[in-house]
């Protein structure tokens, strides 16, 4: 009988090991170790036997069982392990393949791109950059920048106004973000404004969504000439360091005095004339091309946030407002604003 154990023993060690599945081992784990198993008849015959063997074949019987079972547990982890990596490797997706047919990667349009390059040079200028709402009231758009009412910019042929509220309106310019930021820090504030603004135009050069960025900074003793070396410093970042700037007196509500700025057509480098004695179609000659409004802050509009520390007694400034289109279009040679917004890949990949 106990030669018997250790051939079952033997058998059942030997066919378990060379177990290739944990389908095949489950059918060792029956034939060795189930219900019908010769080594379960033996155990359960022990009683049967004369006294002096009992000890003998039980102890040997339920050692050859406990060895059995403990390699059967062995084997079933290495067994699985083995089937979930193998698993992995017939399921395996490579996610790094491009699709079919292949997708060309698109890239940042030349509108958000030239807005980013502002302001990146404004904020190595010490700015920082601050965005406000689309849809705007009255106060901020018009009122608290110094247009009465009355004033030709508020005209219905002008503005987007929602019907059902008179007072709301998508907003005409970047400048209500002026007045929001002021409420609500106290001065020294140095900030640029980029984002949409809307106006009932559409031509070549206009566009009834356009894009502005807006730069306001207030602090003490802000004259007109931070004004000029701050411009002078955003043109050569985007123009190139040969740039000058020229500012010519106008009008705008809400500064005092008012500026249009100049910067130095850097097709002529400021000549007027190109090397082969043509006319500059760019700057038509003038040797300057018209870039932007500005001025120092009006005063009055300060005094719409006085309550927020803003004193026209104690503290000055200038604000200026450019197109983000006219930029680009000056600096590409795009000839029609509109382009920008067909959305014909064509035009847009030659930017890429
Ligand atoms: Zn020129």
């Amino acid at each position: 009988m106990l030669e018997r154990i250790e051939e079952i023993r033997a058998e059942a060690n030997a066919a378990i090991g060379a177990a290739a599945s944990s389908a095949e081992l489950e059918e060792l784990r029956v034939r060795y170790l189930g219900r019908k198993a010769e080594l379960t008849g033996v155990l359960r015959g022990i009683a049967d036997l004369a006294p002096e063997e009992r000890g003998k074949v039980g102890g040997a019987a339920n050692k050859a069982r406990k060895e059995l079972e403990a390699l059967l547990e062995a084997s079933a982890e290495r067994l699985d392990a083995s089937e979930l990596d193998a698993r992995l490797v017939a399921d395996r997706v490579d996610v790094s393949l491009p699709g079919a047919p292949p997708r060309a990667v698109g890239h940042t349009h030349l509108i958000a791109r030239t807005t980013r390059q502002i302001e990146d040079i404004m904020v190595g200028l010490g700015y920082s950059v601050a965005e406000g709402p689309e849809i705007e009231h009255d106060y901020y758009n018009f009122t608290a920048l110094n247009h009465p009412p009355g004033h030709p910019a508020r005209m219905l042929q002008d503005t987007f106004y929602v019907r059902s509220h008179p007072e709301v309106l998508l907003r005409t310019h970047t400048s209500p973000m002026q007045i929001r930021a002021m409420e609500t820090q106290p001065p020294p504030i140095f900030i640029v404004i980029p984002g949409k603004v809307y106006r009932r135009d559409s031509d070549a050069t206009h566009s009834p969504m356009f894009h502005q960025m807006e730069g306001l900074a207030i602090a003490e003793g802000l004259t007109l000439a931070d004004l000029q070396g701050t411009l002078l410093a955003m043109v050569r970042g985007i123009f190139g360091g040969e740039r000058e700037v020229r500012l010519r007196p106008h009008f705008f509500p809400f500064t005092e005095p008012s500026v249009e700025v100049d910067v130095s057509c850097f097709q002529c480098e400021g000549t007027g004339t190109l090397a082969d004695g043509e006319r500059c179609n760019l700057c038509k000659g003038q040797g300057w091309i018209e870039i932007l409004g500005a001025g120092m802050v009006d005063p009055n509009v300060l005094g719409f946030v006085a309550d927020s520390g803003y004193d026209p007694e104690r503290v000055q400034g200038f604000a200026f407002g450019l197109g983000i289109e006219r930029v680009a279009m000056l600096r590409h040679g795009v000839p029609d604003l509109r382009r920008f917004f067909d959305n014909d890949v064509r035009m847009l990949e030659q930017f890429s």
